[in-house]
């Protein structure tokens, strides 16, 4: 009974939910599966934090005194194409937030 080759089983997203579901239910402790399928929703869908960082990486960044931010014109000892941290910030969110709801705008039919 044991000749049986043991095959690793990928279990998708949701049978890992039902899973989970069902040993709670049974009054089961299931927070390890819990916190797997947190994790695997951080890499789907990465955080604000971590969007920010992706697109800091991809910009020029300068380090220095008497750097001056284009947007704020605080002075700053690091700018990101040209501007300050905080401005790079709310730029890259700004952005974000179009990529999500800006899908239809470029296709402005006028239909009568
Ligand atoms: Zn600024």
């Amino acid at each position: 009974m044991s000749g049986e080759s043991r095959r690793p089983v990928r279990v998708s997203k949701e049978e890992l939910k039902t899973i989970a579901e069902n040993i709670e239910s049974n009054d089961g402790d299931a927070s390890e599966l819990r916190a797997l399928l947190a994790e695997d929703d951080d890499k789907t869908e990465p955080s604000d934090e971590e969007y920010i960082e992706s697109l800091k990486a991809q910009s020029p960044q300068y380090s220095g005194v008497g750097l001056k931010c284009q947007i704020c014109e605080k002075e700053c000892n690091e700018t990101i194409s040209g501007v300050c941290f905080a401005c790079f910030r709310e730029w890259a969110l700004s952005t974000r937030r179009n990529q999500h709801g800006n899908q239809y705008s470029s296709h402005d039919r006028h239909l009568h």
